[in-house]
């Protein structure tokens, strides 16, 4: 009996006041013109509209009513049928779409507010090893010894240093405290010589299945640890604060002011950004509830569950679109599979240019189809994390497998990054109408780590024009932290698969505006089984949209990442105003 949850569990739950079953689902998708005409809160006329919805993909204006579309039409179809009296707003000609949906975020507010960031979370900056040692310098002088010191959004090709961040340098920091220095990319981190002694990890530690500890050329440990190899630093030294993971689920709510705060700060930059839906990787669901309660959740959340949250939800027969259109379990958090694409560990069927290292995988096939059984009986949609070409073909062995054994109808597999494929898993992948989500930002932000594959294989990562071709609704997930979750960055990058650094990579990728905009909202709402109320601008689905200084059709397409949001509204609310 693993699945029993205790009473404290269920009040969670029962506390989430939420409500099941179907959204409102009869006025989707009818175009509403018949509809008593004095109804609208409000009316937005003269715009010019990219609805991404194909039975009329271009619109000038709209009503809303309770927060959903009432009509979309032309500025004169809308004023006609509509009586005087509603509020109007003119948008003399700007570009409209619907709101951004971002399916894999692990939303660290509490990171962003409360942790030493080492590198810019949300553009690319180049930093110096000076400046990440004094930064933590800072925060050693204020941390009693023993107790982690630790950096985050570290990332190694954004360094003006051109080396590797070293364990000596690491040292420089303290020599009382363990330090940690987090690479952005999550798998991947930086220890110094304390860390190493509390974690009784010398040159003699053979690495451990799924993960290394690095070493120079003479042998020396040079501080870089990854994928597996990680865990045993979690067990060791104090830490100052709880994770999101416990705080207030199983144990008394510690940290929940923290998570309130984290989850308020970063609910305002998704708005910001024109993000309306979010796919959240965990996180604690007391602190979503308040930040809700408190008004100042401006995202939607599709929740996605792990660890103990998971269990629960099996126990007490939860499944995903339990919720309502704010906060809805959605898919499993990512289930890992194999090692990260921008830190160079994904599990690759070829060796790693100029080694015989073929990346870091995480699991057994046997634990995963268990997994994924497991799971995927329970009525949960399934996500597992798969970056290279060898783990999505065991996620797909897996999930095949479960579906054999129990069918079940639309049950779109979610796969994480997806990110190189070829001929065959594409077409495993259509057979089962899996819904990946691959990163976003990365043709654009990760260009200057391209090289560390080659154009051969780029040629099949982050490979949209593929996915697409196949007939299968490739949305985005932009990782962050790893990634930043920006959606015009996003969109520049897809259609023009060139870098910051002007560098371009497996163009042959390339998707146009149109595609680009579907993939960061239609087709994140099919992610989660949501594209019946959200992802298009249509009469019935909920009003969340965003409004652009300029229209992305009328630019050039390295100037998309610069247009100005001017206004993000969700559920007919204006969330975020420029
Ligand atoms: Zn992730």
């Amino acid at each position: 009996m693993t699945n029993r949850i205790s009473r404290r569990e269920m009040l969670a739950l029962a506390g989430a006041s939420l409500v099941s079953g179907p959204l409102v689902a009869q006025q989707v998708g009818q175009q509403s013109k018949n509809r008593p005409t004095d109804a609208a809160d409000l009316i937005v006329l003269n715009a010019r509209v990219v609805t991404v919805d194909p039975r009329q993909p271009r619109a000038q204006a709209f009503a809303i009513k309770n927060g959903r579309f009432l009509a979309v039409g032309s500025t004169a179809d809308i004023r006609n049928m509509i009586r005087t009296g509603a509020p109007t707003w003119d948008a003399k000609g700007a570009a409209i779409v619907p709101g951004f949906i971002d399916t894999h975020n692990h939303a660290p507010g509490t990171t962003l507010l409360y942790e030493v960031l080492v590198g810019n979370p949300f553009e690319v900056e180049f930093v110096t090893i000076d400046s990440i040692i004094e930064k933590l310098r800072v925060r050693a002088g204020q941390t009693p010894p023993g107790t982690w010191v630790e950096g985050y959004f570290f990332d190694d090709t954004k360094v003006k240093d051109g080396r590797q961040l070293l364990i000596r340098d690491l040292d420089q920091v303290s020599k009382d405290h363990p330090v940690a220095v987090h690479h952005r990319g999550g798998h991947t981190s930086f220890y110094n010589s304390k860390a190493f002694e509390m974690a009784d990890v010398n040159r003699q530690t053979p690495n451990p299945a799924g993960g290394t500890f690095d070493r120079d050329s003479a042998g020396a440990l040079n501080g870089r640890v990854t994928d597996n190899a990680k865990n045993i630093f979690s067990r060791v030294g104090k830490r100052q604060t709880q994770t999101a993971e416990n705080s207030g689920f199983d144990s008394p709510p510690v940290g929940l002011d923290r998570e309130v705060a984290g989850l308020t700060h970063i609910s305002k930059m998704f708005a910001r950004y024109g993000v309306t839906s979010v796919h959240h990787q965990g996180g604690s669901l007391p602190a979503i509830q308040k930040v809700r309660t408190n008004g100042d959740l401006k995202h939607r959340i599709s929740y996605e569950a792990s660890g103990k949250v998971l269990d629960a939800m099996i126990a007490a027969g939860i499944q995903s679109g339990f919720g309502d259109e704010w906060i809805r379990f959605g898919a499993t958090s990512e289930h890992l599979i194999d090692g990260s694409f921008s830190e160079r560990t994904m599990a690759l069927s070829v060796a790693y240019a100029g080694t015989n290292y073929k990346g870091n995988i995480a699991t057994t096939q046997d634990d995963l189809n268990a997994w994924v059984e497991k799971v995927h009986r329970a009525g949960i949609q399934i996500n597992c994390h798969a970056n290279g070409d060898v783990a999505i073909g065991m996620y797909l062995t897996a999930f095949e497998r479960a579906q054999k054994l129990f069918p079940g109808a639309d049950a779109r597999p979610k796969i994480t990054h997806c990110t190189l494929i070829d001929d065959d898993l594409v077409r495993r992948m259509k057979g089962l109408d899996a819904v990946p989500a691959l990163f976003t930002t990365y043709a654009y932000y990760n260009s200057d780590k391209f090289g560390f594959y080659g154009e051969d294989l780029m040629k099949r990562c982050m490979a949209f024009r593929t996915l697409l071709d196949a007939g299968i609704r490739a949305a985005a997930g932009s990782d962050f932290s790893p990634g930043p979750f920006d959606p015009r960055m996003a969109i520049q990058g897809m259609v023009t698969r060139t870098g910051w650094d002007g560098k371009t990579w497996g163009s042959n990728q390339k998707i146009s505006l149109d595609e680009a905009i579907r993939v960061n909202t239609l087709n994140g709402a099919y992610n989660s089984h949501e594209e019946n109320v959200k992802g298009s601008i249509t009469a019935g689905k909920l009003a969340d949209y965003v409004v652009l200084a300029e229209d992305l059709y009328s630019i050039p397409v390295d100037k998309i990442k610069d247009v100005k949001i001017i206004r993000t509204v969700v559920g007919g609310k204006t969330v975020y105003e420029g």
